[in-house]
């Protein structure tokens, strides 16, 4: 027999792709798409979606840290890399210039802890025009820094970025107010720095508003085939690319009366049966879903059937119902299709109160990722 999962995370390289190729359709020839594998590719492998995604035309990919510039390239990938993060130890610093990745700054202390290591950098300025955390606000403060940048031996500056924060609202007049000030910004900065990449948009804008692609587009959510606007991934052409499946470890019949789970927080008022799924918390399964009603569904025997109790740190129970002919070992489907049935990231985000970002990349290290293409298992 071969070897039984306890729980597995399976990613479709092939929606991976798709998912690209819609999101280029979206683009003018001259804007360049850079794919956001950041948090190992939003719980998805930065590794694999990061080949997948050059392989479907991304020009670019992005990451946060200094350890995901440094795993991308461990993974072989050569493509052009920015790290979009803050980098604060010079230890930081080099990883990134020994992956040969570019960094974004916007303070000259950066600057300076770069120009102390003595090695050439690419630089994008970040301008902070209206998310309000990272990025400096004052744009003749960043005109200064982009021409000191631009003095400094070995320095180079290649672009200048901002945030949106409210993209995914497109009714909401920040993203327009936001790029105002930007594109001010970038026809400032281009005056005295011509050939600079200026770039704002994320997923929502990047498939809303063609007036933010600018030079290049930064995608991450959709890339994965989550929707950056929390409804129906259908409605945009996405294809989930992740599956995420474990197994019944338990199956038994519970009286009126019986009890499930820490707190005795479900009790059956009629008799039914209580399938126990081998996978919890630790697994990334929210326990916030076992308080809210109605409580996360799975897809057992191709029906969808309630979580019953609290989701403890390894396991948590299902109400398979009266006459269940389910068994130990039968296949669960936490997100994904299952017969005519589909749970889908947004669904179980939108009942325990998050977004499809933190479901997605709240699937835990325990759970093995693997990948396939046209069916067929690859390597990831
Ligand atoms: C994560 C991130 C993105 C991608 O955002 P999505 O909504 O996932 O498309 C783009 N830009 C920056 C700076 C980010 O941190």
């Amino acid at each position: 027999m071969p070897p039984v999962d306890r729980t597995l995370a399976s990613i479709d390289l092939d929606a991976v792709e798709a998912n690209v190729r819609l999101l280029r359709s979206h683009l003018g020839a001259g804007t360049e798409l850079c794919a956001v594998v950041k948090a190992d590719g939003y719980g998805h492998g930065a590794v694999a979606v990061g080949r997948a995604a050059v392989a479907a035309g991304a020009d670019r990919l992005a990451v946060v840290t200094a350890a995901e510039a440094t795993a991308i390239r461990a993974g072989g990938i050569t493509a052009p890399l920015i790290v979009l993060g803050p980098l604060q130890a010079r230890d930081e610093i080099d990883a990134v210039l020994d992956a040969d990745a570019q960094i974004v700054v916007w303070h000259e202390d950066a600057v300076a802890a770069i120009q102390r290591t003595g090695r050439p950098a690419a630089l994008h300025l970040k301008h902070d025009s209206g998310m309000g955390r990272l990025g400096d606000p004052d744009a003749d403060r960043l005109l200064r820094l982009a021409d000191r940048i631009a003095g400094a031996p070995g320095l180079e500056l290649v672009g200048a970025m901002t945030h949106l924060a409210c993209a995914d609202d497109p009714d909401d007049p920040t993203t327009d107010a936001q790029l105002e000030r930007f594109v001010e910004l970038g026809r400032r900065l281009r005056d005295a720095h011509p050939g600079i990449t200026l770039h704002a948009a994320n997923s929502a804008a990047t498939l809303t508003r063609p007036d933010a692609h600018l030079d290049m587009v930064r995608v991450g959510i959709a890339v994965y085939g989550l929707d950056p606007f929390h409804r129906d991934p259908d409605d945009q052409g996405l294809r989930p690319a992740l599956t995420w499946t474990a197994r019944l470890a338990a199956v038994k019949p519970c009286p009126v009366g019986g009890a499930v789970g820490y707190g005795r927080r479900f009790v059956a008022d009629r008799p039914t049966t209580i399938g126990t799924v081998g996978i919890g918390y630790a697994d990334g399964v929210r326990r916030a879903s076992s308080r809210v009603d109605p409580v996360a569904d799975v897809l057992v025997g191709g029906r969808r059937v309630p979580l019953a109790g609290t989701v403890s740190m390894d396991s948590c129970g299902t109400d398979l119902g009266a006459d269940a002919a389910d068994r130990a070992g039968d296949p669960v489907v936490l997100i994904g299709r299952q017969g005519d049935e589909r749970i889908t990231a947004e669904e179980l985000a939108a009942r325990t109160d998050t977004i499809n970002y933190e479901i997605v990349c709240g699937i835990s290290r325990r759970v093995p990722r693997t990948y396939h293409r046209s069916g067929r298992p690859v390597a990831g």
